[in-house]
């Protein structure tokens, strides 16, 4: 077998800007995905494959939105108060009478309508005494009815194609009657970690070694994105190793996503790896933190190479990756929501790349961490969000800049 070399010469050609970035990304973001079917209790996170229909109204029945009395308009008087008997006790669940004629029903919040009957008067307006139960004047027809159908309809379509379900989607699907859901498989995404620092949480400290962060944080955020998690575990800094690894990772996922190794140093074989078996599309985006991302394929299977930092990696998995996994998933990609906010800082030297800040937004106004280097995860797990800096821009302190939370990237 030749020995096979590894390329050098990688053209440093200028940055690429992060919309276009993810434009190129998302044009390439494609993978058959197979369909399973789940029931609720594990639908969280996962993405639906097709549309779930409602199979009864919500409500089901016209019910009661008060404890309190049902009546029929046609029995109170068209002036003043009316005494009328009581015939019925309906709580939630009965299964009602229709309502007598001049008589009210006592009726409890949730409780069925009887037949008959078009008002609920709150208790807290009634008072029942011997000669029956006292009703006040300008009763509303319909009122505290919460008529049938009113939330949904049967037969009507929950949720789009894409959704990926959240607890209220859930909620939803089991008010209308359905156990299961038609989802996609969900993606297999192969994770690495290259760097010979690197010492896993729970191995003693030694010399020249730093805890690998990026190993657990990448798992997590895969969970969350409802997708499995393979772990190819740590590659030493070489060639031949990198290059082992990322085959077995595209033997085995959908998606690779390595960190660290895709710098310009002697000790970065990502690059020349990925070349080596497939090819490497993608490299160094207009962006800081975060410009050495590389993108490509293996074997035909897609790879992020996230930069080692913890801070980089974390951030372009949030603009970049997460995006590109959805859209694999066959899910709706939705950019995250930004708001304007005040700036309670400034920043006077304009950058050549767009930069994102992590920042603590409070009170109406954001103030980023004074130390932004990407070797500082520290300040992301205390930030609630990023300051988005356009390329060339001057901040002053006191005008609105845009602040992504962190909700809309990290869920
Ligand atoms: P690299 O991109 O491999 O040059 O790594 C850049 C920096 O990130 C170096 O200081 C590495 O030690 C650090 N680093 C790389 N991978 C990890 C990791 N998994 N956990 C923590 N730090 C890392
Ligand atoms: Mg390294």
């Amino acid at each position: 077998m030749t020995e096979v070399v590894a390329k050098t010469d990688f053209k440093i050609k200028p940055l690429i800007p992060v919309t276009q970035a993810l434009e190129n990304l998302l044009a390439d973001a494609k993978t058959d995905l197979l369909v399973e079917q789940v029931d609720l209790k594990s639908a969280l996170g996962r993405t639906l494959a097709e549309r779930p229909i409602a199979l009864v109204d919500v409500p089901p029945q016209d019910n009661s939105s008060m404890d309190g009395y049902a009546v029929a308009m046609i029995s109170l008087n068209a002036q003043g108060s009316t005494i009328l008997p009581l015939s019925q006790r309906i709580a939630a669940g009965d299964d009602p009478q229709p309502l007598a004629a001049g008589t009210v029903a006592r009726i409890f919040t949730g409780a069925e309508i009887p037949l008959g009957a078009d008002a609920v008067i709150m208790q807290e307006q009634v008072s029942v005494d011997q000669a029956g139960v006292h009703l006040p004047d300008s009763i509303n027809d319909r009122q505290n009815i919460r008529p049938r159908g009113q939330d949904l309809l049967s037969g009507e379509i929950l949720q789009p194609v894409g959704k990926k379900l959240q607890a209220a989607d859930i909620g939803v699907l089991a008010s209308a009657g359905i156990a299961n859901v038609s989802v996609y498989r969900a993606l297999k995404i192969a994770i690495l970690s290259t760097g010979d620092e690197l010492l896993e949480p729970g191995d003693p400290v030694a010399p020249g070694k730093i805890y690998n962060s990026n190993r657990a944080m990448l798992t997590a955020l895969i969970q969350q994105l409802g997708m499995q998690v393979v772990d190819i575990g740590k590659v030493a800094d070489t060639f031949a190793a990198t290059r082992q690894a990322l085959a077995k990772a595209a033997d085995c996922a959908d998606l690779i996503i390595s960190t660290g190794g895709v710098s310009v140093g002697e000790e970065d074989h990502i690059k020349a790896a990925v070349d080596s078996l497939g090819a490497l599309d993608m490299w160094r985006i207009k962006l800081k933190p975060g410009k050495p991302l590389a993108y490509g394929r293996v074997k035909g299977t897609p790879i992020f190479g996230l930069p080692g930092n913890p801070a980089s990696a974390l951030i372009t998995f949030c603009l970049f990756a997460r995006p590109y996994m959805t859209k694999l998933q066959g899910g709706l990609v939705v950019k995250p929501l930004s708001f304007k906010v005040i700036a309670a800082f400034e920043h006077l030297k304009a950058g050549s790349r767009e930069e994102y800040l992590r920042a603590i937004y409070n009170d109406g106004e954001v103030q980023p961490f004074k130390n932004q280097s990407s070797g500082m995860l520290s300040t992301a797990s205390r930030a609630n969000g990023l300051i988005v800096i356009p390329v060339d821009a001057v901040i002053q302190r006191g005008e609105l800049v845009d602040f992504i939370p962190f909700s809309e990237l990290l869920a």
